[in-house]
C-alpha cells in the first residue's frame, strides 16, 4: 500500500487489563480507548445477560450458551473461560485480526485465567497490567456501590475477588488503583514503555 512508504507499522502487541472484579479496570480501560487513538478495544463474546445501556458489537458480543459452545467448537476463541458460574466470555481470534489490519495495539479486558492464557500464547508480545485495589474493603465496597448485580451475584463476584488478588505475581506489571489519576497515569507510563521497546510508530 502507498501508506507504508510514510508510517511505520506498529508490531502485533496485545495489551491486557486484568484484575478483580471491583478493582477499577473497566474504567481504566474505556479511559485508555479515549486517549490513546493507537489502541482498539477487543469486543469479546459473553453469554451473560446484556445490562442496561450496554450495546451488543460494542460491549460485548452477546450470544446463546449454544452459539458460545459451537464456535469455541470452530476454534474461533484464543480463549475462553466460565468467568462467573454459566456465565463464559472469550477472545475472538477475528477480533485480534481485525484489529492488528487496523495497525492498531489490541486492548483486552480480561479476567486474570484469560490474562494468562494469553501471556503463555503471546508471550513479549503481550503486557499484562494487574490493577489492584489498595485493600479488601475498598474492593467490597467498589463492587457494593455498583448496583448492577443481584445480592447473591455479588456474593459471588466477591468471593472470586478475594481469590483473584492471589494472581496478580503471575503478570508484568501491577499498578495499585487506590487514586484513580495516579493509577492511570501509572498504566498510561507502563503501555509507553511496553510500546516502544517495539518500536511503535508515532501516532498524531
Ligand atoms: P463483566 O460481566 O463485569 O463485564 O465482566 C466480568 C469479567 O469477565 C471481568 O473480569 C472481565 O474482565 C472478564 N472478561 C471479559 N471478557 C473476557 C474474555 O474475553 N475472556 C476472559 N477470560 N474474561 C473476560
Amino acid at each position: 500500500m502507498e501508506h507504508d512508504v510514510f508510517l511505520n507499522i506498529p508490531p502485533k502487541k496485545i495489551i491486557v487489563i486484568t484484575a478483580p472484579s471491583g478493582a477499577g479496570k473497566s474504567t481504566m480501560v474505556k479511559k485508555l480507548m479515549q486517549q490513546r487513538i493507537d489502541l482498539a478495544f477487543s469486543i469479546s463474546l459473553t453469554t451473560r445477560d446484556k445490562r442496561e445501556g450496554e450495546i451488543h458489537g460494542k460491549h460485548y458480543y452477546f450470544v446463546t450458551h449454544n452459539e458460545f459452545k459451537d464456535r469455541v467448537g470452530k476454534g474461533e476463541l484464543v480463549e475462553h473461560e466460565e468467568v462467573y458460574p454459566g456465565q463464559f466470555y472469550g477472545t475472538l481470534k477475528s477480533e485480534i485480526e481485525r484489529i492488528w489490519s487496523e495497525r492498531k495495539i489490541a486492548l483486552f479486558d480480561m479476567d486474570v485465567k484469560g490474562a494468562e492464557t494469553i501471556k503463555k500464547a503471546y508471550g513479549n508480545d503481550a503486557l499484562v497490567i494487574f490493577i489492584a485495589p489498595p485493600d479488601k474493603e475498598t474492593l467490597v465496597r467498589r463492587l457494593t456501590n455498583r448496583n448492577t448485580e443481584s445480592k447473591d451475584s455479588l456474593k459471588k463476584r466477591i468471593k472470586k475477588a478475594e481469590q483473584e488478588l492471589s494472581y496478580q505475581t503471575k503478570f508484568d506489571k501491577v499498578v495499585v488503583n487506590g487514586d484513580f489519576d495516579i493509577a492511570f497515569m501509572n498504566v498510561k507510563n507502563v503501555i509507553t514503555n511496553f510500546l516502544k521497546q517495539g518500536a511503535v510508530a508515532a501516532h498524531h
